[in-house]
Formats: structure tokens, sequence, C-alpha cells
């Protein structure tokens, strides 16, 4: 077993989880690479950081299922070591739509896919990195949305709470855990170049809204991955239960 620091991304095969297990690659970190049902993508990913010298597993788990969930990080135990930094990435979004239509099942999906998730691989994260559990600290690091601030109105509204939601947990959680070694952050990135806007049904949503960024363009997943990562090392050793906002001055 090496003494590499060890992250997971959650949600690591696509998007900014993809672009960040590169980064955390690059940086020397043993990277476990999370994905719900795409192993295409993660196993190409992990193809890619172990040709440029790099140290990743691939670990498939619904991170809404609690199983999945403890499987995965005791996975990450056995094959890579003591975690040192959590990214709570993974969420996803539904076709847009205004509140009245919008049935229980999708919001509880919604809810379940992008809360649940956040709080169930904190919980195993803070058993493995707080020294009132005997750990040695860490960081954790979650992947909130501008759609927090803004509440997404006609589009995802309930996308946007479970946004809401955390970054309340990274408040909450951040002030729990700051006496035991552990920051907790998150990054509020706005529109930003993935698939997710064609899981609402609107591909070139960036397009039609980039008049509107100040910085008038769409953000790359690798300008949030630089976020995270500086979030999660030393530089920013002082900044706990904080929101950085990468949406371009929108
Ligand atoms: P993306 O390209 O659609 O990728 C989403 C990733 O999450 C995929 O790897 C997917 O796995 C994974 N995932 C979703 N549900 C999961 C689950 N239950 N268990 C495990 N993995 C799961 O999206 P993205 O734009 O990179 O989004 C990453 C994060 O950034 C999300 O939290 C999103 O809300 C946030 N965000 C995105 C934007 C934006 O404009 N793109 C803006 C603000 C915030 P598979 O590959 O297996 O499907």
């Amino acid at each position: 077993m090496s003494t590499q620091r060890v992250v997971i991304i959650t949600g690591g095969g696509r998007g900014i989880g993809a672009a960040t297990a590169q980064l955390f690659a690059k940086e020397g970190y043993a990277v476990c690479i999370n994905y719900k049902s795409n192993s295409e993508s993660a196993n190409r990913l992990a193809q890619t950081i172990k040709a440029d010298g790099g140290q990743c597993i691939t670990v498939q788990a619904d991170v809404s299922c609690e199983d999945d969930v403890i499987r995965m990080f005791s996975t990450v135990d056995k094959e890579l070591g003591t975690l040192s930094v959590l990214v709570n990435n993974a969420g996803m979004l539904k076709t847009q739509s205004r509140l009245e239509d919008m049935t229980a099942d999708r919001i509880n999906s919604i809810l379940v896919n992008n809360v649940t998730s956040y709080f169930l691989c904190c919980r195993e994260a803070v058993k493995r990195m707080s020294t009132r559990h005997g750990g040695v600290g860490g960081v954790i690091v979650n992947v909130s949305s501008g759609a927090a601030r803004s509440g997404s109105p006609n589009e995802y509204i309930d996308y946007a709470a479970s946004k809401g939601a955390i970054d309340t947990l990274t408040k909450g959680l951040s002030l729990e855990v700051a006496a035991e070694g552990i920051r907790v952050n998150c990054v509020r990135p706005g529109l930003i170049h993935t698939d997710m806007h064609a899981d609402g049904g609107e591909p070139e949503r960036i397009e039609r809204l980039k008049d509107v960024i100040p910085l008038k363009r769409g953000g790359q997943p690798a300008e949030v991955a630089e976020a995270i990562y500086w979030l999660a090392s030393e530089k920013s050793s002082f900044s706990t239960g904080n929101y950085l906002d990468l949406a371009g001055g929108l």
C-alpha cells in the first residue's frame, strides 16, 4: 500500500469530476474515480491517468445508496490507503420544468441523488479523518452550484434547492468538525461546459445564456477543478465553511 495522499471524487468519470480527477492525479494523489453507470467514460479516464504515470482506481457505486457508499469507502481503505480528501461532486438534474409540473418522484429522486449522497459520503469521510475517531484530519470539498443562489426559476427549482442544502451542509459540518482536523468548503460553479445541460433538455443552454455572464462565456471543467484543488490543498489552510463562486461574475 502506498503512502500517497488519497482522494475520492464522486462522479469522477465525466465533466467537472473527470477534470478534477486528472488534476489530482497530476499532482501526485492516488485517485478513486467513482461513477454510477458510465463505466466506459470512467475506464477511459483511468487509462489516460495511468498512461501519464498517475495512480487511480475506478469504483462503481450509486452514492445515493448507503450500501454502495460503504463499499466504496472500504474499497479505498483497502486498495489506496488513508483518505486525505473527499470531493463530493456527483450530481444530476432533470428536464427543465416549472414547479407545478413536478412529481413527488422527480423531487425525491433529485434530493436523494444530490443531497443524501453528499451526507453519506461526508459521514464515511468524517469517520476516517476526524481526530475524534483516531484519524489524522482531512479535507472535504462539496460541489454546490450558483443555482443555490439563483433558485433556477422555470428550469429546475428542485435541483437549485438540492444545492442550497449542500451550502447548509457545508456550513454546519465545517463547524462540527473544525476542531477535529477537517476543513469543509464548497465551490459554486455557474454555467460550465459539461453534458449536464443536455440532461436538462437544452444542450445549447450556455450559448443562450452566455451574454448575461459578465465574462461572456461559460466555464470549463478544468477551471472548476483548479478551485477544488486549491480548497483541498494546504494553500487554503485557513479556509473552512466557505463558498467559492466560479460563475464568470454572474
Ligand atoms: P455531468 O457531466 O453530467 O457528470 C455528472 C457525474 O455525476 C457523472 O460522472 C455521473 O456518473 C455522476 N453521478 C450522478 N449521480 C450519481 C450517483 N448517484 N452516484 C454516482 N455518480 C453519480 O455533470 P457535471 O456538470 O460535471 O456536474 C458535476 C457537479 O457539478 C454536479 O454536482 C453538478 O450539480 C455541479 N454543477 C455543474 C454545473 C454545470 O454547469 N455543469 C454548474 C454548477 C454545478 P456517470 O458518469 O456514471 O453517469
